[in-house]
């Protein structure tokens, strides 16, 4: 069986490598079993990938060649990584769109963020250090910040390889080796970034990338006995089960982030035109398929009318279509399955009572399209307001002081992130403050960079990604103490 296909997209042909990447060389999964990921734009099958696992591959890098890896050169690793994403990144970004059917312009944002990613981490790998801790004169107290060890990484389809490079870059800096599971909908950018990786130099067996349905591969990683430590970008659904299977195993490290149903609020003050536009693109960025999307929009009573028409019209005039096309905003949903649950969800809302603004239908006839669905006149009890919709729908709620669209914000089991349009700083530190999530972003929405840490309150998740924090959930802390005196007793 060929473990490659030649691919040919809109923008470019290239070679897709298939299987399973494990100690730098390509295999078919041991069972020999494969599964069809999607054209989501077509419905056509793109390639047919394998299933494996890779834990002993990792550990034998992680105590042989990558334990000998210097620091600096695990940081120059990194970024040659994130050189060669950047070389490819037309190639890398039609796979995206292609796999996820996003636009092929937002595509190429992804690709740019995550050798952002990628290059920011390897800036971290040597300046990373402990401490030296005085107690008293006969003792010499250090603490060493150690990789936690084999990691399990676990993403999900929504931006394939920007999780990609939030997984593997805090791993590999703090010197950790791991086994990453794509998501069944999208393992092309994944399995393509590992030939990058071979190709930088990293060496076989740091990095392993697997395809694999969730429930098998992806449990076997959160079971498995010689797995340190497992990173999950999923659903709340599933974050539980990883987490129950990390109790039941070996008490692995955890990390998870997971669902949101985010409070984007617009007081009397804010600029209007500006509070629409991130708005709009606070919820149908990505076809609304972002874990923090912006999916309960509270207005101030002063400026609910006028504020909903032009949102409305604002939203009317997104572009919905073929995702290789340089103008398209709004691509398909991922799979049948997402598409036909947000289906689901707009009838829900159409049988609830709520008042729909815009959309809520299929747009064409072949692909995953769904217009950008706004529901108006919604209760705090109805389904489209408390689950997680995971696509291009909305809900939109007049509110009349700041007290109460805090209290509604917060009424949610979600923490992920918030938004808050005012230009009164006071106003929007104050709420900013009394908000549950783990972002809050005042007079912007879905602005997410490498520096920044990001992950969920309540249960949108535990741990933070991004940033210096995320080193933190990839090391643990020994402390090693040197007695220089004699004996105490
Ligand atoms: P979605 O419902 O949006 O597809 P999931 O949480 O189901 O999100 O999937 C996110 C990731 O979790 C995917 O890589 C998927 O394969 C994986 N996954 C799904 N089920 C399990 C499971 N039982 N154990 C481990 N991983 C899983």
């Amino acid at each position: 069986m060929s473990l490659s296909v030649v691919i040919k997209t809109p923008t470019v042909s290239y070679e897709q490598p298939l299987g399973l990447y494990i100690d730098g060389k390509w295999a078919a999964g041991v069972e020999q079993k494969t599964f069809e990921t999607i054209n989501p734009a077509n419905e056509c099958i793109i390639a047919s990938v394998y299933i494996d696992i890779a834990v002993k591959a990792a550990r034998k890098a992680l105590n042989g060649i990558w334990a000998q890896t210097a620091p600096s050169q695990r940081g120059r690793l990194l970024t040659k990584l994130a050189d060669l994403f950047e070389e490819d990144l037309e190639t890398l970004s039609a796979i995206e769109s292609l796999d996820n059917g996003k636009a092929i312009s937002l595509s190429r944002g992804d690709v740019q963020a995550a050798a952002d990613v990628l290059r920011y981490y390897g800036g971290w790998a040597d300046k990373l250090h402990g401490k030296v801790i005085d107690t008293d004169p006969e003792t010499l107290n250090y603490t060493r910040h150690e990789p936690i060890g084999v990691c399990g990484q676990i993403i999900p389809w929504n931006f394939p390889l920007l999780m990609w490079s939030w997984k593997i870059g805090p791993a590999l800096a703090t010197g950790n080796t791991v086994v990453l599971k794509t998501a069944e909908q999208t393992p092309l950018s994944g399995l393509y970034a590992a030939n990058l990786c071979h190709k930088a130099g990293i060496p076989a067996g740091v990095v392993n990338i697997v395809s694999g349905v969730g429930g098998v591969a992806g449990a076997a990683l959160a079971a498995h006995m010689d797995v340190d430590k497992i990173a999950f970008t999923g659903s709340t659904l599933i974050g539980r089960k990883i987490m129950r299977a990390a109790a039941d195993s070996n008490l692995k490290k955890v990390t998870l982030e997971l669902g949101g149903k985010s409070p984007n609020i617009v007081f009397n003050d804010a600029t209007i035109d500006l509070a629409i536009s991130w708005v709009n693109f606070g919820i149908f960025f990505n076809q609304g398929q972002c874990c923090c999307a912006g999916s309960r929009i509270y207005v101030q009573s002063g400026v609910y009318d006028q504020f909903v028409e032009a949102f409305k019209a604002r939203v009317g005039r997104n572009i919905v279509g073929d995702p290789f096309a340089d103008n398209t905003f709004q691509g398909p949903q991922v799979s049948r399955l997402q598409y036909d649950r947000i289906m689901g969800y707009i009838r829900s809302g159409n049988e609830e009572g709520a008042t729909l603004e815009i959309g809520g239908q299929r747009q064409g006839t072949e692909g995953f399209y769904i217009q950008p669905t706004v529901f108006s006149n919604v209760k705090p009890e109805m389904t489209i307001m408390r689950e997680e919709i995971f696509g291009p729908v909305c809900v939109i709620c007049k509110f009349e002081t700041e007290e109460e669209v805090v209290r509604l914000s917060n009424d949610s089991v979600y923490g992920l992130a918030a938004a808050v349009h005012t230009r009164d700083l006071n106003t929007a530190i104050r709420v900013s403050n009394a908000l549950s999530a783990g972002t809050v972003w005042v007079n912007n929405y879905n602005m997410l960079t490498a520096q920044v840490p990001f992950g969920g309150c309540k249960e949108s998740g535990i741990g933070r990604e991004l940033g210096k924090y995320a080193l933190s959930n990839y090391t643990h802390v020994k402390s090693v103490r040197i007695r220089v005196g004699g004996a105490l007793f």
